[in-house]
């Protein structure tokens, strides 16, 4: 049985409460408490020290709450709005969760890819708040072993909160997910890009993207060759990028690159509706890494994606890509 809707709103109300009791005892940024009070849900305990009285109106906000009465779904819808409210007081465009409804897109597309992959091992290396990532954990029987780096420290807190609370054991780095990271190439990358400037020009210069008439690197590029590098022959990445990615001087160097170690399997832009700043809006990429099992597809998958609302130009869209997957990839 689907848990009614009404259930999202509850969770959502102890943790909004319960964050701002936090952030007002202990002069917290709303984001940072919210973490804290997602930890107290969890562990079923206060863990900062606070006032008697303050640990005893946490206690009751957390005791109205139990768990295992939501799925999955419900608990990161309910952590996604509340950390949406957290992000509206201060947050640089870079830090921006991944939206709801591409979170969800992105899982369609991942398991179309992977349907022959029982068990994979997946890394998203901008991680943010783990609402990616998640949202593909939560729409997949597949068995996996997932990764994320990510170098912010409220935003690292939020994920590992989060996938606690979904019940998910994924892997986490806090660090420069640009220099050298533990983990073993894996199946397939996701990733909402970070874009613009990288300014460690030192780390920079071990990538073959680096700039060589900028005065910084774009850290989007550097991002793309840090996937394939990660990957193993034959797995996917599957990206946001901004959709001035291919404009510019910088980006013949890019071209070169993804010809020489990939295969471009589809371009998918996002509707304009979906950004504040025409500026600011992105794409999916998605691209194979060269090796034996990699398939060149017939045709990429190019396509304009319509809104996300419009329920039926969705499903005609879902169909059109249903049929390109089976002419294309699963030959
Ligand atoms: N998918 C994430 C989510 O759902 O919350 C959002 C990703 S956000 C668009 C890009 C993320 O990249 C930000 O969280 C930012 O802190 C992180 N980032 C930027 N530069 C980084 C770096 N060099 N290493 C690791 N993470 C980085």
């Amino acid at each position: 049985m689907v848990p009614p809707v009404i259930d999202i709103e509850k969770l959502f109300q102890a943790l909004d409460e319960s964050a701002n009791i936090l952030k007002e005892e202990l002069h917290l940024s709303y984001l940072d408490a919210l973490a804290e009070s997602g930890e107290n849900l969890f562990q079923n305990a206060v863990l900062q020290g606070v006032h008697s009285f303050t640990e005893k109106r946490l206690l009751k906000k957390y005791e109205e709450i139990h768990l295992n009465q939501f799925s999955n779904e419900q608990i990161r819808k309910a952590f996604q709005l509340a950390i949406l409210k957290g992000m509206k007081e201060a947050v640089q465009p870079n830090h921006e969760m991944t939206p709801d409804a591409v979170c969800l897109f992105i899982s369609y597309l991942f398991e179309k890819l992977t349907v022959s992959k029982p068990s994979l091992r997946l890394l998203d290396p901008a991680y943010g708040t783990g609402n990616l990532v998640t949202a593909i954990l939560n729409h997949t029987n597949k068995a996996i072993r997932a990764y994320g780096v990510e170098v912010d420290e409220t935003l690292i807190k939020l994920g590992f909160v989060g996938s606690n609370l979904q019940k998910h054991e994924v892997e986490l780095f806090k660090q420069d997910a640009l220099q050298p990271i533990f983990v073993d190439d894996v199946d397939v990358i996701v990733s909402d890009l970070p874009v613009g400037y990288y300014p460690n020009d030192i780390v920079a210069k071990d990538y073959e993207l680096h700039t060589t008439t900028m005065d910084h690197s774009f850290i989007h590029y550097l991002y793309i060759e840090k996937a394939i590098r990660h990957l193993k022959e034959g797995g996917y990445f599957i990206g946001m990028i901004p959709n001035f990615m291919f404009t510019g001087e910088e980006a013949k160097n890019l071209n070169n690159f993804i010809k020489q170690n990939a295969i471009i399997i589809g371009l998918l832009q996002l509707p304009l509706s979906m950004f504040k700043n025409e500026k600011h809006a992105k794409s999916i990429f998605i691209l194979q890494k060269k090796g034996d099992e990699a398939q060149i597809p017939k045709q990429a998958l190019l396509v304009d994606l319509p809104s996300f609302s419009n329920k039926q130009a969705m499903s005609g869209m879902i169909q059109r890509i249903d049929s390109w997957f089976k002419t294309n990839i699963y030959k």
